[in-house]
């Protein structure tokens, strides 16, 4: 077991830990929210150090991260846990793993071993994935040092309900974020997600962006539960007073894990929040999970030009030089290396 970062002691070998806003204080013995945290003795520890349960090498598009090193391949890991409880998780088999089944899963697989499996499958990037990479912290700044060290970048694809102490940390190792703005109301968060309060998302995002990571957000839309156009728009507006340059991904929904009795969305719904996204004033909005779908597309904010055209999560083609619109010269905000 690795002892954990971002914790303080308390009385009675009680501690609290300062990873997460939730700041679970714990009395000996007790295991955090997420279920990978243990309080021993008064010490914390990580219990998924270093235990893979998943990884894969990705398109960074995947993520999605769509002006980060676009057309590149991400090394994507995961390990079991989270500190949320999504009823609509699509990875909840190993998301909520701990607590479904009372015991940690994953494959020993440390730091060294992961960036060298990077390099050899000549990704230019590692994402800390699939699962909340806020709850294996140690793992992912371990790795992501050693990873800068090899002229890797490092990406975070998470809920933001890291704590400001924890992207102080991040700030200068992780390169980019892909934040889930789940919804813009408190209700959601809280009774879909596990008693989660938005305030600290939001938050996160905007401090990730004061500390230089490159971000970029999505938000899946559940018919009944946020695809409300006003709530649409006030995250539109969320975005646009953060930075109009942050790209918004809106994803299409499919039944999944406890909201099997909700039907996909409607591919319109997803279409017109784009559009609230782009009369809101940001520059890149973007449909998810409706392939072949036009906003999949980058274009220019200023010309309407077709700059990159995807299908999926592949570039089909890519006309920016010298990181400018070539029809109207307009700087296209998008990191190339
Ligand atoms: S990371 Fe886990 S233990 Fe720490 S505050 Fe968050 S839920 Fe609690």
């Amino acid at each position: 077991m690795k002892e954990a970062y971002l914790y303080k002691k308390l009385d009675n070998n009680s501690v609290q830990c300062n990873l997460c806003s939730f700041r679970c204080k714990l009395s000996d013995g007790q295991n955090g929210i997420c279920g990978v945290r243990k309080n021993e003795k008064g010490t914390l520890y990580s219990l998924v150090y270093p235990k893979t349960i998943a990884k894969a090498v990705d398109p960074i598009e995947k993520k999605p991260l769509f002006h980060f090193l676009p057309g590149t391949k991400a090394f994507s890991i995961a390990t079991v846990g989270c500190n949320f409880k999504c009823l609509y998780c699509q990875n909840w088999e190993i998301s909520q793993y701990p607590l479904e089944y009372d015991k940690i899963a994953g494959e020993y697989y440390p730091p060294e071993k992961v960036v060298e499996d990077a390099l050899a499958a000549g990704c230019k990037s590692i994402a800390y994935t699939y699962t909340e990479p806020t709850i294996f912290f140690e793992y992912a700044i371990d790795t992501a040092k050693i990873a800068k060290g090899n002229g890797i970048r490092n990406v975070f694809v998470t809920n933001g309900y890291m704590t400001m102490e924890a992207i102080d940390m991040m700030a200068g190792l992780i390169d980019a974020a892909n934040v889930d703005l789940k919804s813009f109301s408190n209700a959601f968060y809280s009774k879909i997600c596990g008693g989660v309060r938005l305030k600290h998302v939001l938050e996160s995002i905007e401090y990730m962006k004061e500390k230089g990571i490159w971000v970029e957000l999505t938000t899946l839309i559940i018919p009944g539960l946020n695809d409300n156009y006003d709530e649409a728009k006030k995250i539109a507006e969320f975005i646009y007073q953060t930075d109009p340059s942050i790209p918004w991904h809106i994803s299409r929904f499919y039944p999944t894990y406890k909201l099997t009795n909700i039907p996909p969305t409607p591919v319109q719904t997803v279409e017109d929040i784009r559009q609230i996204g782009l009369s809101a004033g940001l520059k890149y909005v973007y449909t998810g999970n409706v392939l072949g779908n036009e906003g999949e597309n980058t274009y220019c904010p200023k010309c309407g030009e077709l700059l990159i055209s995807r299908f999926g999560f592949e570039i089909k083609l890519n006309s920016i030089k010298n990181s400018k619109c070539p029809k109207c010269g307009e700087k296209i905000d998008m990191v190339w290396s």
